[in-house]
């Protein structure tokens, strides 16, 4: 990337306009997605399995041809300049695919060369210290743990100092404690100022690291915003309550809460967290004299995303076609 040096930063590391594939076969696993993740984002691709994530980080990465729409990586056109925009980007692969007879810091020679790296600014032992595998660096690949297999796909994935990297599905499979050193990783590269594209189909995840979100659904980008405001959008909450004695409640007993009762001794009540908090609710079925034997909460759940987001886009169609 040196010789881009010079040339002003781009505002979008990743830019998407109309992009579309069906692969052969049928499969329509994109459709028209327009995307834009922000230089210097911890941006996160969220959706189902099968939504369309993996096809669109290949398309990028150079791996999957697609079938109609345009595609930037650092504001390089991947049909214009492929080798480049392909420089520009570092794609930490699902699978823990490595060859077992490699050692690291083989493997991060390789895929240098493979990257046209020349020697002398080759960081192999730099990445490997970083990602905690300096004392690995000459063991077989094949002796290596789960987890360290994990962090040296990150290495390979930025054996070229990419500005940008992408973690797909980084942590299938992977335990906490791992978990928790590979988001300290890349929280890291983050501040040293690496834009970083998570794909995950675990909202809290991306919820934990992310500062944008984009929510994918059999192709289609359904939401892109803040963590924050997507967040407030799903504040849903469910509040499950058994109580010590029979007792039914009346519709409009608790103006407000949405209060279902779901059998002699269970309610279901239904809240925005923006506008009650549990204590209080709970404060008010005392005070009716209700008495609480047990009580569970629900979060929202990807789900739950979903269909709100689809219920208000019904909604605001709806509002547009009258
Ligand atoms: P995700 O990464 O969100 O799980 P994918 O991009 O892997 O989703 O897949 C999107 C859809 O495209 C799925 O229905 C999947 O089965 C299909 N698909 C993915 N790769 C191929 C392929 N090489 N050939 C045919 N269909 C594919």
């Amino acid at each position: 990337m040196a010789g881009n040096a010079a040339q002003a930063l781009p505002d979008l590391a990743i830019e998407a306009n109309g992009l579309d594939k069906t692969y052969r076969g049928g499969k329509h696993a994109l459709r028209s997605v327009d995307l834009a993740v922000p230089r210097g984002s911890l941006f996160g691709l969220l959706g189902p399995n099968g939504a369309g994530k993996s096809t669109f980080i290949n398309i990028l990465a150079g791996l999957v041809l697609k079938t109609a729409g345009t595609a930037r990586v650092w504001g390089i056109d991947i049909d214009h300049r492929p080798r480049d925009a392909r420089a520009a980007i570092g794609v930490v692969p699902q699978e823990l695919n490595l060859d077992a007879f490699f050692t690291p810091r083989e493997l991060l020679e390789v895929q240098a060369g493979l990257y046209g790296v020349p020697p002398a600014e080759r960081r192999t032992l730099e990445i490997l210290e970083a990602l905690r595998l300096g004392d690995k660096a000459d063991a077989y690949a094949r002796t290596l743990s789960g987890g360290m297999r994990r962090r040296l796909l990150v290495g390979k994935a930025l054996v070229h100092n990419p500005p940008v990297l992408v973690l797909d599905e980084p942590t299938a499979g992977v335990d906490i404690e791992l978990r928790q050193q590979l988001w300290e990783y890349v929280r890291e590269l983050h501040a040293a100022g690496t834009t970083i594209v998570l794909t995950t189909h675990y909202l809290e995840e991306a919820e934990e690291l992310c500062d944008t979100i984009a929510i994918i659904d059999e192709g289609r980008v359904i939401a892109c915003d803040s963590t924050q405001s997507l967040i407030g959008r799903l504040d849903d909450k469910v509040l499950r309550v058994t109580l010590s004695s029979d007792r039914t409640v009346a519709a409009n007993e608790f103006p407000g809460l949405t209060v279902e009762q779901a059998g002699p001794r269970q309610l279901v009540i239904r809240y925005q967290q923006r506008e009650a908090q549990v204590g209080e609710i709970l404060g008010r079925l005392n005070a009716a004299g209700l008495s609480i034997a047990d009580l569970s909460t629900e979060e929202p759940d990807l789900e739950d995303v979903f269909l709100a987001l689809t219920r208000g886009d019904s909604a605001e169609q709806r509002a547009a076609a009258e």
